[in-house]
């Protein structure tokens, strides 16, 4: 089996990763940076969005795993001291795949081609410089509202527990085919209004983002930050391509969400 592993930086994931590498040896698996058919994260769910974005042109081809250092995240659900364990199984285990909706993203501008991006937990539109977002909503390409405000998150369903849940958007399940709009500090009062409330798109529905006012915005996907000048519409919808993991042993969802967010605060 073809391997990559990837460390988050750290003393103690490049420790990890170094055992890991040795183990892998053991089994006469091949480190292939190129064409891996595993890539594996070492540190957090921050990782495995780099581990993503490393390999996100060879989606087909790659099964994720992620191990986290610190607590269990999201997408690293192994701990150190179940490497071993993690290591056998990928040699070992029919490997279940479990697969994750991702974002697709157009930014269209006034002259010039295109760009596509993919998500795999959110993209953000803000102004580059703190000024206040003005924008239009467009939903199936029919005016749903101006925006006014910082900015709008578009979050996958894997992605409603990081930056999205922040912003007070509901969590969904990456069974589900969805993209969730939700507001950052929308401007409301008797002359603005936003709907207020997150919104939840099936996959056949594509929504665009078009500033009103000039000058350069920000965008983010996932931990990605760049500015993007002379933009005209941001074109979001559910991707054609998903994230594939791989999966030795059960691990709800919703167990995560109740371990990540309320069994440490009632334990403690
Ligand atoms: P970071 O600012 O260093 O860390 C952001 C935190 O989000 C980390 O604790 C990370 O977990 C956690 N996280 C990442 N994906 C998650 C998910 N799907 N569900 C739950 N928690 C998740 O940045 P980063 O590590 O490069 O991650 C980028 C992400 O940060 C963005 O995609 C965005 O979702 C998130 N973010 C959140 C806020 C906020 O909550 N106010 C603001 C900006 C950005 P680990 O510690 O396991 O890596």
């Amino acid at each position: 089996m073809k391997y990559a592993i990837l460390s988050k930086g750290d003393s103690k994931s490049n420790a990890l990763m170094h055992k890991m590498k040795n183990y892998m040896n053991d089994f006469k698996m091949i480190e292939d940076t190129i064409a891996p058919e595993v890539v594996i994260s070492v540190g957090g769910d921050g990782t495995l969005l780099q581990a993503f974005h490393t390999y996100s042109h060879r989606l087909d081809e790659v099964s994720f795993v992620g191990v986290h250092t610190g607590h269990l995240g999201f997408y690293a659900d192994w701990l150190p001291h179940e490497v071993e364990k993690l290591i056998i199984a990928l040699n070992n285990d029919p490997m279940q795949k479990i697969e994750y909706p991702l974002l697709e993203v157009i930014v269209n501008y006034e002259t010039g081609r295109p760009t596509r991006y993919l998500a795999l937990n959110e993209a953000t539109v803000k102004t580059n410089n703190g000024a206040t977002l003005v924008a239009d909503l467009d939903i199936r390409h029919t005016l749903f509202e101006r925006f006014r405000g910082d900015g709008l998150c578009i979050s996958t369903p894997s992605g409603s527990t990081a930056y999205n849940k922040a912003l007070g958007g509901a969590l969904i399940h990456p069974s589900l085919d969805a993209m969730q709009i939700t507001e950052i500090a929308s401007i409301n009062n008797r002359v603005f209004r936003t709907v207020g409330s997150p919104l939840v798109l099936p996959k056949h529905h594509t929504c665009h983002i078009k500033p009103v006012t000039s000058g350069p915005l920000q965008l983010t996907f996932d931990h990605v930050t760049s500015d993007h000048r002379n933009v005209t519409s941001i074109q979001c919808r559910v991707a054609d391509e998903k994230i594939r993991f791989a999966r030795f042993r059960p691990f709800p969802f919703w167990k995560r969400v109740h371990d990540s967010f309320i069994a440490s605060s009632v334990d403690t």
